[in-house]
């Protein structure tokens, strides 16, 4: 499970195809957001006229806190659970990379690309390395997935801080 800043809780097993997280149980799948309104709000989870919604419109989230009951979907949520034309027309990012299911991740509603998450976080990991290289002597590089793969250090040796 992953937390974002607006305390968004992201559930890191499967979702189906609108984003919202799932969960397979006795052959059946059932939406976590539904079972945790189930375990803390008693929601009946086979009574399909009780809707769970989000309030924070992350339909991945499955945070207690953003999930409300509704005995009727609102219209923001409809427009998340039916995937919007654009989006399904859409195959690839702005960058060209595919929208497979393991390359998308749901933000506000919206399909994001993962590569270019990784890729933005990998810049911005690059340049605070690169700050700190110049700062101390450092070097440090991390692969796509943010894991750090480079780490060497070497001592400002008579001036010479040059890796
Ligand atoms: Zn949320
Ligand atoms: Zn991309």
């Amino acid at each position: 499970m992953k937390i974002d800043d607006s305390g968004c809780l992201f559930w890191c097993g499967t979702h189906n195809a609108n984003g919202y997280a799932i969960v397979c149980f006795n052959y059946r799948n059932y939406l976590v957001s539904r079972l945790i309104c189930w375990i803390f709000l008693d929601l009946d989870v086979d009574n399909l006229k009780i809707f769970a919604l989000h309030n924070c419109r992350n339909t991945g989230c499955i945070n207690i806190k953003h999930l409300y009951m509704s005995d009727q979907s609102d219209n923001m949520q409809d427009r998340y659970r039916d995937t919007p034309h654009w989006a399904t027309k859409k195959t690839h990012c702005k960058r060209g990379h595919e929208f497979t299911p393991e390359n998308i991740y749901w933000a506000e509603g919206h399909r994001k690309c993962l590569t270019c998450k990784r890729m933005q976080s990998k810049a911005r990991h690059d340049k605070e390395n690169e700050k700190r290289r110049k700062e101390q002597g450092t070097i440090e590089t991390t692969d796509l997935n943010g894991n750090v793969v480079i780490k060497a250090i070497r001592k400002v040796v008579h001036g010479d801080a040059h890796i």
